[in-house]
């Protein structure tokens, strides 16, 4: 077995410098590029990945450059790989029992031969995966030699690999039950059938050429899932003696990024027959030493693997000397997670602030500085003093630049008082509101319409200059009065003027306020081939000018009915950009809520009577330990409802979240407040209404009827069937009717066909009710 190397990334982003699989699976999904040719195109991704990184340092031979290639979601690889396809998507296995590729792209995304995997995010990170159905049922097998395949590619071009495989232990925890589940039934109850095929696959690594494999088991983290710590790591014990067991074996990496691994599961890796552990000591501390240390090597996760600040390299260094004394056979140089929560290389932004820029590092600068770190482990610390001295000048450089902080933003924020945080009673909101005449189960959308190759056509051009101001303004303006023609045509209750001006729900925001920067290739991975640019959220926060008031007065302008108002609150601005790490969260919301709170002002002023404030990403950031949400429902909840509470009692205050796990933090949703929240129920097909009837949940509730993940057409009795039961077991009057999220994803025509459906149900069942 070869030594582990001295430094390594835990994955590294798949999408393409320029998305270049974006493309090439979109146009495979629309049968513009066969499956041999998709195969070409990813294989050249997969070899320019393993060039660049070579050239950054990372050595060819000797396992340190991860395989970390997905077409849609690792999590799926590794539950098609041991054979987990769900039972309805049977008839696409091939003759031999093998999963195909077609197969694969119908269980993530859906086709007419069955809907797709639920899909929830990983972990606290604004990732998604696809969630794997296991039941009593499941029959494991080895079911693809994907992973085998890539890593004889990579030997075939001289390069030996680290395959990275989601572990069986976490490919578990983040199970649900399939249907034919009898109930209480936990996944991770499959864990001894499902290790002999992890075995397998092993040896089928070991064939292939692999010395290593990184088998990532970041559940171990987590106190968020339904197993607890303690469970999850006497599973853990059991899969790795069996799995260090194994015949043929590579020599085994666990990696555990994204917090700290819990003391369980830190001892029963120490004590495991594995190899080397990776951890995270960006977001955890250094651990004290454990039974069994003495034999593995361990990674230290020092540079953050989520964000984009070049950081503190010293500091890094200092942990890796710490963690060189805990008693482990030798200490490695990685990141705290996959590298593929951010961009590829700011060397591709030109269009930044070269003073911005000498505090960023993306996914291949940090490459460099874990290089560099393990030059240091091996050489000393003085080899690589030039780069830490670097990286300190450029860390005090930002500490003082103009900007960073602005006496007016926190004049503004130390000035405010308990009350700048409370409406009014709901009850006296509700007689306010009852002038807005709206009928019994209201139907409205979320926001977007769909963002037609028009839109983002005439976008570009009038970034090329090649539209005028004006000319642009004229095509918005058309558009919005076309969706408005459209909903009043469909005839929703409540409009929304389809936010066609927006390229996306935050960098639409960060462009107009001060503090932020955006990118132009700054590209991460979302879900599938979905990629979002989020924006660097650098300085103190405030509001030049309004914001969103010109388009939502114009659309109100066309139509007798109520057109939302539509912003982004708070908590996701944060989640959703890079943030600055130099002050803590709550004080960067509160500046953001304060500007949005003035939009609110803005847009009672101008005549809007209700007012979304858009917060999906209220349950991403909910800090995985459990002692650290405390704080941060405190603030996330505070910042939402310093931004809303300026509000008059008369204006309707609308929030969207879109995620079905409402139980989790159903007592932070009551608390923000709102007069109606929109939450998505559709891929569970309405199994979040329970939680919401059994929690004494009081104002409105809108729980999806529509899954818009899906180009699937949901049909007039499916959705009738979701909203009887809302009505049932919900008070008439909480109940609204709504897709799940924004449309903007979708194409034209199965908007309208859904749009159309849900109206035809709602009124079939408002004259049942
Ligand atoms: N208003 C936004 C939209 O409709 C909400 C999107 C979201 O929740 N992700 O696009
Ligand atoms: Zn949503």
């Amino acid at each position: 077995m070869t030594d582990f190397p001295a430094g390594t990334i835990l994955g590294y982003p798949r999408i393409g410098r320029r998305r270049e699989l974006k493309r090439a699976v979109e146009a495979h999904w629309s049968g513009a590029l066969d499956e041999a040719a998709l195969e070409r195109t990813a294989a050249d991704l997969r070899r320019a990945t393993r060039e660049r990184l070579a050239a950054l340092g990372l050595g060819r031979d000797d396992s340190s450059i991860p395989e970390s290639f997905s077409y849609y979601d690792q999590v799926l690889d590794a539950a098609l790989t041991v054979g987990a396809l769900p039972e309805r998507f049977a008839p696409l296995r091939a003759a031999d029992g093998s999963i195909p590729l077609a197969a694969y792209f119908a269980a993530a995304r859906g086709d007419e031969t069955g809907a797709p995997l639920e899909m929830t995010k990983w972990f606290d990170t604004n990732y998604h995966y696809l969630v794997p159905e296991i039941g009593p049922e499941t029959q494991f097998s080895l079911s693809s030699d994907r992973f085998a395949r890539l890593v004889a590619e990579a030997k075939a071009d001289g390069v030996t690999v680290r395959p990275v495989v989601v572990g069986p232990v976490t490919l578990l925890a983040l199970a649900k039950a399939t249907d034919a589940a009898p109930a209480g039934f936990d996944p991770l109850s499959r864990l001894d059938d499902l290790l002999p095929v992890y075995a397998e696959l092993l040896a089928s690594l070991t064939a292939a050429g692999a010395e290593w494999v990184q088998l990532d088991e970041p559940a171990l983290v987590s106190e968020s899932l339904s197993a607890p710590p303690a469970a999850l790591a006497d599973a853990a014990s059991r899969a790795y003696a069996v799995l260090g067991d194994a015949p043929r074996r590579p020599a085994i990496l666990v990696a555990a990024g994204y917090a700290q691994l819990s003391a369980e599961a830190w001892a029963a890796l120490a004590a495991a027959p594995v190899e080397a552990i990776a951890i995270d000591v960006h977001r955890g501390s250094v651990p004290a030493g454990a039974e069994g240390l003495e034999g593995k090597t361990l990674v230290g996760g020092v540079v953050d693997g989520r964000n984009i600040w070049r950081g503190d390299l010293g500091g890094a260094w200092d942990r890796l000397e710490e963690l060189r004394g805990i008693g482990a056979k030798s200490v490695a140089a990685g990141t705290s997670t996959s590298l593929q929560h951010v961009p590829h290389d700011v060397d591709d932004e030109a269009g930044l602030d070269p003073r911005l820029v000498s505090w960023l590092a993306f996914a291949d600068q940090k490459v460099r500085q874990v290089v560099a770190l393990a030059r240091g482990l091996v050489e000393g610390r003085d080899a690589i003093e030039p780069e830490v001295a670097a990286a300190s000048a450029a860390l005090a450089e930002r500490r003082s630049a103009p900007g960073v902080r602005d006496a007016a933003v926190r004049a503004r924020a130390a000035g405010l008082t308990a009350g700048d945080f409370d409406r009014s009673d709901y009850d006296a909101r509700v007689a306010a509101q009852d002038a807005l005449g709206l009928p019994v189960l209201p139907t409205t959308t979320i926001g977007s319409f769909p963002q037609t190759g028009d839109i983002r056509r005439a976008r570009a051009r009038f970034g090329r200059g090649e539209l005028t101001a004006d000319e642009y303004d004229g095509f918005l303006r058309a558009e919005i009065q076309r969706v408005v023609r459209l909903q009043e045509d469909l005839d929703l209750d409540v409009l929304v003027h389809g936010e066609a001006e927006r390229n996306d729900m935050v960098q639409y925001f960060a462009e107009l306020l001060d503090g932020f920067a955006v990118t132009q290739h700054g590209w991460v991975q979302s879900y599938g081939s979905r990629a979002t640019r989020p924006s660097i959220l650098w300085g103190d926060v405030s509001r030049p000018a309004p914001m969103t008031v010109a388009w939502s007065a114009y659309a109100q302008s066309l139509s007798d009915k109520h057109v939302k108002g539509m912003l982004t609150g708070p908590v996701t601005i944060l989640a959703w950009s890079f943030v600055r790490d130099d002050q803590p969260l709550g004080e960067t919301a509160n500046q953001v809520a304060l500007a949005l709170r003035d939009e609110i002002a803005d847009l009672e002023e101008a005549g809007i009577r209700i007012i979304q404030v858009d917060e999906p990403a209220l349950r991403e950031l909910l800090p995985l330990k459990k002692a650290a949400q405390p704080a941060y429902l405190d603030w996330s909840v505070g910042s939402f409802r310093l931004a809303t509470a300026g509000a008059r009692d008369a204006t309707q205050l609308h929030t969207h979240l879109c995620y079905s796990e409402f139980a989790v933090v159903i007592d932070a949703i009551a608390a923000l407040d709102a007069d109606v929240t929109s939450i998505e129920a559709a891929r569970s097909r309405g199994e979040v209404i329970a939680d919401v009837a059994d929690s004494g949940f009081s104002h409105g509730i809108g729980p999806g009827v529509y899954d818009i993940h899906s180009p699937r057409v949901p049909s007039v009795d499916e959705i009738g069937e979701l909203l009887e039961r809302a009505a049932t077991e919900l008070p008439l009057r909480q109940v609204w009717v709504n897709p799940d999220c924004g449309l903007k994803t979708r194409g034209y025509d199965e908007t309208v066909a859904s749009l159309r459906n849900i109206v035809a149900a709602t009124l079939a069942v408002r004259e049942k009710v």
